[in-house]
C-alpha cells in the first residue's frame, strides 16, 4: 500500500508506477481525520482559499461521516468524533458575511452551510464555554483566530492536553499589513501548533503574476489606489468587495515589489518620539503636528518628510503621497499611540482628540475592534 502523506513517500509511489524523473508536488490529501491531538495553521494572504481549504475538510468530514462503523474507532477521541466538525469565528468579523445566511461558511466561489454547527464568539471565555458544551466535536475551525484575545492560545492548549486527540484548525493571517507577524496572539497560536499549510496567492497587480505572501491594504478614493500608511490602526474589518471609501480599507494580496507601504519610516523617527515627549508630559510638540496633519497638511512634518523622500528625489515614487489623500490621518496617528505604543493616557487621547476635533465615531469604532474601551 502506498502512503502519500509526505513529499519522499509521494516521490517514492510515483517512481513505483513508472513515472520517469520529472519535478513532483506534494500530493494534496484529503483531510485525515485518524489523526489526532493537531494544531494546525492554515496561513496565506487575502484571496488565497484559507476558507476555501477549511470548506473542503467540512466536504471531506460529510464523506467520512458516511463510512461504516467500524471506522469509528481510528476517529474517536474519547466521546467525541474528529469528523464532527465545528466552525467559530469572531464576532467582529461577522460584518464581511452580511450577505450570506447566518450559517454559511463563505469563500469567494461560493458558500457551505453548517447548519447548527456554527458560532460567532466575542473572545476566549465564550470558546471555553462552547468547547464544553460540545463534548461530542473532534475538530474546531477557528476562523481568523488573530482577531481573538492572546488567552485563547493558552484555553486552546490546556483544553488539548485535558482531552486527548481533539484537532484544531486555524485558518489566520499570521502576517500583517505591515509585513510584521499579525500580533500577540498569532504568535502565541505559532507556539503551539504542530502542523502548517502555507498557501500563496496571485500577486492581484494588473501587471504581476507573482506567487504572493503579504496582505496588502490601501484605500480607493475616487478610482485612485492609496496605499495604507505604516501607523494605520492594526485592524479594521473589511469586506470582500472593493469599496470606494477614505475610511474602509481594501485589501488584496501582493508581491513584495507591489506591496507598498509609506510611512514606516515617519513612524519611528518622528511620530513615536511625539508620543514620547507627550508621556512626559509635553503634549504640545504632538498636538502642533496633528493639527497640521488635520487642517493643512503641507505644513505637517509627515507631508514634508513624504514630499522629499517620494517626489523630490531621482527616483520618485509618486503613488506613495496618495497614502496622504485618505481620511482621518491624525485620527489613526492618535489611535496607533494609544492602542499599540501606549504612550497615551485616555485622559490625553481625549483632549487630544477635542482639541482637533476628531472624528470620534472613527476612533471609536478602531478602538472597538482592537478590543481597547471607548473614548
Ligand atoms: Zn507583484
Amino acid at each position: 500500500m502506498a502512503v502519500v502523506d509526505s513529499d519522499e513517500q509521494t516521490k517514492n509511489f510515483l517512481k513505483s508506477l513508472g513515472f520517469p524523473y520529472l519535478k513532483i508536488h506534494h500530493a494534496i490529501n484529503h483531510y485525515d481525520f485518524t489523526k489526532g491531538d493537531r494544531k494546525i495553521l492554515i496561513i496565506g494572504p487575502m484571496g488565497s482559499g484559507k476558507t476555501e481549504f477549511s470548506a473542503r475538510i467540512y466536504r471531506d468530514s460529510l464523506i467520512a461521516l458516511k463510512k461504516s462503523e467500524k471506522l469509528r474507532g481510528l476517529t474517536m477521541a474519547g466521546e467525541a468524533d474528529r469528523r464532527n466538525i465545528f466552525y467559530i469565528r469572531s464576532k467582529i468579523d461577522k460584518k464581511r458575511f452580511e450577505d450570506y445566511p447566518e450559517d454559511a461558511l463563505a469563500y469567494r466561489s461560493g458558500y457551505e452551510r453548517l447548519g447548527n454547527c456554527v458560532a460567532s464568539i466575542e473572545d476566549s471565555f465564550e470558546l471555553e464555554k462552547i468547547l464544553d458544551e460540545e463534548c461530542k466535536v473532534g475538530t474546531w475551525i477557528l476562523d481568523e483566530a488573530e482577531f481573538f484575545d492572546e488567552r485563547i492560545a493558552y484555553v486552546i492548549d490546556n483544553f488539548s492536553s485535558k482531552k486527548n486527540g481533539i484537532n484544531f484548525i486555524f485558518p489566520m493571517l499570521i502576517i500583517n499589513f505591515r509585513k510584521d507577524i499579525f500580533n500577540r496572539t498569532a504568535r502565541l497560536l505559532m507556539e503551539i501548533a504542530t502542523d502548517v499549510f502555507p498557501l500563496t496567492a496571485y500577486c492581484e497587480h494588473p501587471e504581476c503574476i507573482a506567487d504572493s505572501y503579504y496582505t496588502y491594504r490601501y484605500y480607493t478614493i475616487g478610482g485612485v489606489e492609496c496605499p495604507a500608511l505604516y501607523f494605520d490602526p492594526l485592524i479594521i474589518v473589511g469586506g470582500d468587495k472593493t469599496l470606494d471609501d477614505s475610511k474602509t480599507p481594501n485589501y488584496s494580496t501582493r508581491c513584495d515589489h507591489h506591496h507598498f507601504l509609506p510611512g514606516k519610516e515617519y513612524t519611528f523617527l518622528t511620530l513615536r518620539p511625539l508620543g514620547e515627549l507627550a508621556y512626559s508630559g509635553n503634549v504640545d510638540p504632538l498636538l502642533n503636528e496633528l493639527m497640521y496633519i488635520k487642517n493643512d497638511i503641507k505644513k505637517s512634518e509627515i507631508y514634508k518628510k513624504f514630499a522629499q523622500k517620494f517626489l523630490n528625489t531621482d527616483s520618485p515614487n509618486p503613488i506613495m503621497m496618495n497614502a496622504l489623500k485618505v481620511k482621518c490621518i491624525a485620527e489613526k496617528a492618535l489611535i496607533y499611540l494609544f492602542s499599540e505604543e501606549n504612550l497615551l493616557s485616555i485622559q490625553q487621547m481625549r483632549e487630544l482628540a477635542e482639541k482637533i476635533d476628531a472624528d470620534l465615531d472613527y476612533i471609536n469604532d478602531r478602538l472597538l475592534e482592537s478590543r481597547r474601551i471607548k473614548l
